[in-house]
């Protein structure tokens, strides 16, 4: 089917006259992007007007082609594209599958690219064409989605990417026209909201853990003491009466890198020794507080963690329906796919699938004691998501580096885990390649030349923050070869913007060489403080201002020491 031909068209967009706000903007961003790609501006009239023979139906109206769109099978996000005689018909899900289904018929279709909220690509055509034969259903491998990379903080690009899911509601993301499903209250280690250490340790020390020696500590509340479980149940019922239209809680241990720093004490210790790990009383504790809060508002899901010492499902108790358990990958070896690495990690993974409904995952895609170290993961995440999803679980939260624009490659790990968390099996080398092309410009083979070195050269084991020479082992050859690398990429970059865009990743590599001490760091160069100097300066004009998990880049740096250091 011709859609517009030599920059004329007889199509007209047609949507529902009582449309919601996320089929309106579908219809809107079709007309824009059509105008953009072709010249022609195809009007948007309502379904009250007379069916015409040239339409195309974006959502639920009331055409009778809209008989082809099962809601229920596609869910909120799925949607259909379906050529049916001269009619196109874009529909799907009313709370994002249909706009969402606009932006794929935009990409697969018309070759559009979105590869950060200011980057994109959208081809010129004066005349496009459909095939007669179409017939596109998608739904997500993964209910909920989302990344925390810095640059995915745009709710415009974010729906572009059919990123629906905030799992950190700190930040301030919303949309006039979607709902990006996240938690009312606080998220994650949330045990000392609900228990304050500071409020109780002194006059109830018996809320409180006995750790492996006998001794108390607030760490973590104990999970046996009826009065816990009572603080907890009135904390959940506040945040559900407070957030009516909330369903999303979490109930969660409190953060801490110390695999004993649970409770000990003897009523604990019993449960712990049935259930063969202390994730047994957690969601023995969680069942409760879920199975209380459903008493409230019926609708109502209790997350928590899978983590660290709680990351070994439990013997006897399964949780309760409402229910979602968030498995950690926070120890896992990025050296390899996860089969290959952690055999515990995938035995654990298999276990919680086997009883948990809602199994979300946490996975770490950055260095976070380092954020401009480079990170030679680019092998894992497929593997590992198609894992996650062999699985059952729901929900990916692919952690990044959320706290400023980054260094290494935030902008890309940001577009691929989009397409990942969507379709697992996508052709990844295929998005790889057009991100780059895209981003990076016509010098992006040097780059990904650039990546396979770092690939070839990096450890057997490397966690989420080890040490950047202990990641990777570049020789002097091999850094000038990167070098090399880099400086053919900006030669070859089209303007201004994407030269920026190729300095500030290459950003990675100069990192690299100070914390290395290799090349002009290495400590016998007696300029190397002037090297430090420019690198200093070229952290700071390309906007960087974190460089490690809750550490600011500092503005006093010294620039006899590493760049490491260079934090307050
Ligand atoms: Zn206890």
């Amino acid at each position: 089917m011709t859609l517009t031909e030599n920059g004329t068209s007889d199509y007209v967009i047609v949507r529902s006259a009582n449309a919601v706000a996320s089929e309106k903007r579908a219809a809107e961003e079709l007309q824009s992007y059509i105008l953009q790609i072709s010249g022609v501006n195809l009007p948007i009239v309502s379904d009250n007007s007379d069916t015409t023979k040239k339409e195309i139906v974006v959502g639920k109206t009331n055409r009778p082609c809209d008989t082809l769109i099962d809601r229920t099978a596609l869910g909120d996000d799925g949607f259909r594209i379906v050529v049916n005689d001269k009619t196109l018909l874009i529909a799907g899900g009313q709370e994002r599958g249909t706009l969402y289904g606009v932006y794929s018929f935009l990409e697969e279709y018309l070759g559009c690219r979105w590869f950060t909220s200011t980057v994109e690509y959208v081809p010129q055509i004066k005349t496009i064409v459909i095939p007669k034969d179409t017939d596109n259903s998608q739904t997500p491998a993964f209910m909920l989605r989302d990344t925390s990379w810095y640059c995915s903080f745009d709710s415009t690009w974010r729906e572009k990417q059919k990123i629906n899911f905030k799992m950190l509601n700190w930040n301030n993301i919303s949309s006039d026209y979607t709902k990006f499903v996240t938690f009312a209250g606080p998220v994650g280690h949330t045990l000392n909201y609900f228990v304050p250490k500071e409020e109780y340790y002194e006059t109830h020390p018996e809320y409180f853990m006995i750790d492996v020696n006998g001794e108390r500590r607030n760490a973590q509340p104990c999970l046996s003491n009826p009065d816990v479980l009572k603080l907890v149940k009135q904390g959940v019922k506040r945040l559900i009466e407070e957030n009516p239209d909330a369903t999303l809680f979490s109930v969660g241990q409190n953060d801490g890198g110390d695999w004993e720093q649970y409770c000990h004490c003897p009523a604990c210790a019993a449960i712990t020794k049935e259930e063969g790990s202390f994730s047994g009383n957690v969601i023995r504790f969680v069942n409760e507080v879920a199975e209380y809060a459903k008493t409230i508002r019926k609708d109502v899901k209790i997350h928590t963690f899978a983590y660290q010492y709680t990351q070994i499902p439990p013997k006897i108790t399964h949780p309760v329906d409402n229910v979602l358990v968030q498995l950690c990958a926070i120890n896992c070896n990025h050296a390899d796919i996860y089969e290959n690495t952690d055999k515990a990690f995938c035995d654990d993974l298999k276990g919680w699938s086997a009883i948990c409904k809602n199994l979300f995952i946490w996975d770490y895609t950055t260095n976070f004691n380092h954020y401009l170290t480079p990170v030679p993961d680019f092998g894992l995440h497929q593997k590992n998501m198609q894992l996650f999803r062999d699985n059952n679980a729901v929900s990916m939260f692919m952690q990044g580096n959320s706290q400023s624009i980054n260094g290494e490659f935030g902008e890309l790990r940001a577009y691929i885990f989009a397409k990942l968390m969507w379709n697992p099996d996508c052709d990844l080398e295929k998005v790889t390649d057009e991100f780059m092309l895209g981003y990076y410009g016509a010098g992006y083979k040097n780059i990904k030349k650039y990546m396979n070195i770092l690939e070839s050269r990096k450890s057997d084991l490397f966690k989420i923050a080890t040490a950047p020479e202990n990641i990777i082992n570049l020789s002097l050859p091999d850094l000038i070869l990167c070098d090399n690398l880099w400086d053919a990429a900006e030669k070859a970059a089209a303007d201004d913007a994407q030269l920026a865009r190729i300095k500030r990743s290459r950003l990675q590599l100069q990192y690299y060489k100070s914390v290395a001490q290799k090349a002009e760091f290495t400590v016998i160069n007696p300029l190397r403080e002037k090297s430090a100097e420019t690198l200093y300066h070229s952290i700071v004009d390309s906007g960087i201002t974190w460089i490690q998990e809750r550490k600011q880049l500092t503005k006093n740096p010294d620039f006899s020491k590493k760049a490491s250091t260079w934090s307050e």
